[in-house]
């Protein structure tokens, strides 16, 4: 039970096959009568912010529908003309990494230009309206957004740079739904170990206390290194990576979890913000089809509409390394990158869960995540096994119409995508599917909203698919990440066997999540820098 901090991080983490985690057995409650009661959820502290109402937005979901009236988008990309088509960087993607990345260069007086393939922004991390109900489309769960102190965060170092903040709330729990039976988990250095104590026994104390003592010296010495300062690192060990940095957040004094007040989406507004204040522009609908290279060098890139743009010091790809790899001229890359890419371990996909319902079909004491774990023996990245689920409307503002909360419940990188390789999207076959590989979340939503809850009288009701995942996030057969095993391998960084051409983004950075792509998108700004440029903004910034 001592893993349910670390089943929370799940959400930010690929599954690997050797992460089992498992209840000691011989304390482990066994009936859910025997489990404490859940105490009242997310003690929420609205740290700061503003009532804002939902940001108009574009229904971006066309094709994520279970419902017949929302219409389906061609899967083609709209490119359209760039203005002044050249920049001394090119970044490709608008994902928070290249968000970062293209903020700092901004900040660094570079000229930079973001190109990306959708009509809007963030990536894994867009939202979406549909019907006044404002969804997240991904990340819910951010840690802290403090850009120092126990909880520094790379996304807020980047934001202090661009002079921007992200309103949020603060609360410090989240529900876990186990076979032995449901408590509410909090962070902090004391409840969660008598948590732990009650739910399964003095044991598992001892146990979290051993791990923490292992990992909570080596957090010290991570964070003793501002993010922002990092100019290029070599990283291994992915999960202990992810061990050290979110346990050194969530198990220490004072530590907290925030959620934007105005939904995931927030940050991203505030990413584009801080680019195009410092110069830095960003062309939506506008997908790269392949990088150029001229005398080895990455120069450019050619754009679906058959436009060439033109970077004078760099290109910078957001895209996955196997999405980049797609983008490259075959002859430009050198064998062994290709072999070391297309032999790198994939995590699995999504299915994805949207609803907006009525406040009064939920239990009253709803927090804003809730985990649900089927069964021990299959793993936490056993097929169907885990769900996790989120309800930012119990913390944000206007996410949702009056009386009505918003959710998104989603399989963790655990959908296998050859289920659904070569379905046509409109056949019986794939609505069937739909139907059954879904059912486990309708399930875990039930469990997590309680007996009010009814399928039937939701306002929306969205299924997503890794064939959803895989066309709006323009991503490799719909993948999380790269699902590379600590010890055996290592992530591959920012830098490419090409000159001029770095990446950014879920696969260069251990972690996968938010911070770790943060992070990334910083450090390839930095390296792009002079080392004085570098370390001026960090005295301006205070870091
Ligand atoms: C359902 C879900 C839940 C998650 N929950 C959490 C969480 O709670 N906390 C957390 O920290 N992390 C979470 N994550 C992980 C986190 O959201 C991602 O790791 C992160 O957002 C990925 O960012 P990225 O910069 O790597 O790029 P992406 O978000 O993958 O963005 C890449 C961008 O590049 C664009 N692009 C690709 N190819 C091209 C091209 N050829 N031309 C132009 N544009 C192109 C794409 O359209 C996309 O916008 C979650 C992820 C998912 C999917």
């Amino acid at each position: 039970m001592a893993a349910s901090a670390a089943l929370a991080s799940r959400a930010l983490q690929p599954p690997r096959r050797h992460f089992a985690l498992r209840p000691p057995r011989s304390r482990a409650a066994t009936t859910s009568t025997a489990a404490p009661r859940p105490r009242r959820q997310g003690a929420l502290a609205v740290a700061a912010g503003s009532t804002r109402c939902c940001r108009a937005r574009a229904v971006a979901t066309e094709g994520l529908s279970a419902d017949p009236s929302f219409p389906e988008r061609d899967d083609r990309a709209l490119s359209g003309p760039v203005e002044r088509p050249e920049a001394d960087v090119i970044v490709i993607g608008s994902g928070i990494g290249g968000l970062c990345c293209a903020g700092l260069l901004a900040r660094y007086n570079q000229d930079v230009l973001v190109l990306e393939s959708h009509d809007r922004p963030g990536g894994a991390a867009h939202s979406f309206d549909i019907k006044g109900f404002n969804f997240d489309s991904g990340p819910s769960l951010f840690s802290g957004f403090q850009s120092r102190g126990p909880q520094a965060n790379p996304l807020a170092q980047v934001l202090d740079a661009l002079g921007e903040s992200v309103p949020c709330a603060s609360y410090d729990s989240w529900m876990v739904y186990v076979p032995e039976g449901q408590f509410l988990s909090r962070i902090g250095p004391t409840d969660f170990l008598k948590d732990l104590e009650a739910f399964v026994g003095v044991d598992a104390v001892q146990e979290w206390k051993r791990l923490l003592d292992a990992v909570i010296p080596m957090s010290a010495v991570a964070m003793a290194l501002p993010p922002l300062s990092i100019r290029g690192v070599k990283s291994d060990g992915a999960l202990s990576a992810e061990m050290v940095y979110m346990f050194a957040e969530w198990y220490k004094p004072g530590c907290m979890l925030e959620y934007p007040l105005e939904g995931s989406g927030a940050i991203i507004d505030a990413l584009v913000r801080g680019i195009k204040k410092f110069g830095g522009r960003l062309a939506l609908r506008s997908h790269v089809e392949k990088i150029l290279i001229e005398n080895g060098r990455a120069v450019g890139v050619k754009l679906q509409s058959g436009q060439i743009v033109r970077a004078k010091k760099a290109v910078v790809s957001n895209a996955s390394m196997w999405d980049t790899l797609d983008l490259l001229p075959s002859d430009a890359v050198p064998r062994s990158y290709k072999d070391k890419v297309k032999a790198t371990p994939q995590c699995e996909s999504f299915m994805h869960l949207h609803l907006g319902f009525d406040v009064e079909n939920a239990r009253e004491d709803l927090g804003i995540h809730h985990i649900v774990v089927n069964d021990w023996n299959k793993g936490v990245d056993g097929d169907q096994n885990v769900v996790l689920i989120s309800v930012p409307s119990v913390l944000g503002n206007g996410l949702a119409p009056p009386g009505k909360h918003i959710l998104h419940a989603y399989t963790p990188g655990t959908e296998p995508f050859s289920l659904w390789e070569g379905l046509d999207r409109k056949s019986a076959e794939y609505r069937k599917l739909k139907e059954e590989r879904s059912e486990v979340m309708w399930k875990a939503v039930e469990l997590a909203l309680g007996p009010r809850f009814s399928r039937e009288k939701c306002d929306v009701k969205l299924v997503g698919t890794p064939l959803t995942h895989k066309r709006f996030l323009r991503r490799n057969r719909g993948t999380y990440g790269p699902a590379i095993k600590a010890g055996e391998a290592t992530f591959p960084g920012q830098a490419t066997p090409i000159p001029q051409l770095f990446c950014c983004g879920d696969s260069t950075f251990p972690g996968i999540g938010v911070p770790a792509v943060a992070a990334s998108g910083a450090i390839v700004a930095n390296t792009l820098v002079s080392v004085s440029q570098h370390s001026e903004l960090l005295d301006a910034v205070g870091i």
